[in-house]
């Protein structure tokens, strides 16, 4: 799995060479972290669930106090300039809005626009292999920022409590990383949501009240599954439900649906990717195949 760099960067309205793309030292984003971010996954040029994505680049910026002067389609605009500029057709594409520069006492309606950067980079996702053998997980010792004070809701720029949970994690083979909540309950990855397959076979995932980020690719999984007719219980989960499951696996944008065979060395289920999974993300790959034949970018 790995990202290259970008060629070309937006930055506000204009593409510049990597080099040439640059944001203030007294940006708030580099100061305080005071800045939200969407990270897409591009498919033969197309955007993947870009309506999604911008609709909570919204409610991340809402719950900021922070107001995007852009419109839906001029934000399609931009991502299809930066697309079109790097030529970019397996990727991943980022979108970074940041307060800008400012005092740090200064109010919410006394700062200036926002700063708006969006990078495209090429991007292999994992090897095939990964989605048949699956990975292995950790469960972090340290809990998932709690929804009263910055809630994981909020996608914000501001990610070191995951990524300290990442640099915390125990084993060079660990994948990914699970953080509990102050309850014991899991929330989610460092950088994905969580699913299990119980005993009763029921598609079990930790609710939003655990404190999460509500991952687009969580919905779209959580949307098949119940079409086809799987039972799906958004709840508090403990770490001995996945321990006990059936099958287990992480979504991520970038990651689709990607099947969890280990927990810190033992076993999930048969150790490899169970039918569920396995049914789950050939139907997710047909939704996104059907997803970039319907593409449409909207017009200005
Ligand atoms: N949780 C966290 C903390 C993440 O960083 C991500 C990746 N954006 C996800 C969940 C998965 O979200 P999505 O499916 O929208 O990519």
């Amino acid at each position: 799995m790995k990202s290259l760099p970008s060629p070309y960067i937006l930055v506000g309205d204009e593409i510049f060479a990597h080099h040439e793309a640059k944001v203030s030292a007294s940006d708030r984003g580099f100061l305080y972290g005071d800045g939200i971010y969407e990270t897409l996954r591009i498919y033969q040029g197309i955007p993947f669930e870009m309506e999604e994505h911008l609709g909570r680049l919204r409610e991340s910026a809402d719950a900021l106090y922070m107001f995007l002067p852009w419109s839906d389609e001029e934000l399609a605009q931009k991502i299809r300039r930066t697309l079109e500029a790097n030529d970019t057709q397996e990727g991943r594409l980022r979108i970074t809005v940041t307060r800008g520069e400012g005092d740090v006492r200064a109010r919410p309606e006394d700062l200036r626009e926002p700063v708006i950067v969006i990078r495209a980079q090429p991007y292999e996702p994992p090897a095939e292999d990964f989605y048949h053998r699956g990975v292995s997980v950790e469960i972090s010792e340290r809990i998932r920022n709690l929804p009263d004070a910055l809630d994981p809701a909020i996608k914000s720029g501001n990610l070191l409590n995951n990524l300290l949970a990442r640099f915390e994690m125990r084993s060079r083979n660990t994948f990914e990383t699970l953080l509990p909540n102050a309850r014991g309950e899991l929330t989610e990855g460092s950088l994905s949501n969580i699913f299990l397959v119980d005993v009763q076979g029921r598609l079990v995932t930790p609710s939003a009240e655990s404190g999460i980020l509500l991952g687009i690719t969580r919905k779209w999984v959580m949307d098949l599954a119940i079409g086809r007719g799987l039972e799906v219980v958004e709840k508090g989960v403990k770490a001995a439900e996945l321990y006990e499951a059936r099958e287990a696996f992480i979504t991520a944008s970038t990651l689709e649906i990607l099947p969890v065979t280990r927990v810190e060395d033992k076993p999930i289920g048969h150790g490899e990717a169970g039918p569920i999974t396995l049914a789950l993300l050939e139907a997710y790959r047909k939704g996104v195949s059907d997803y970039i034949q319907s593409f449409r970018w909207p017009e200005l």
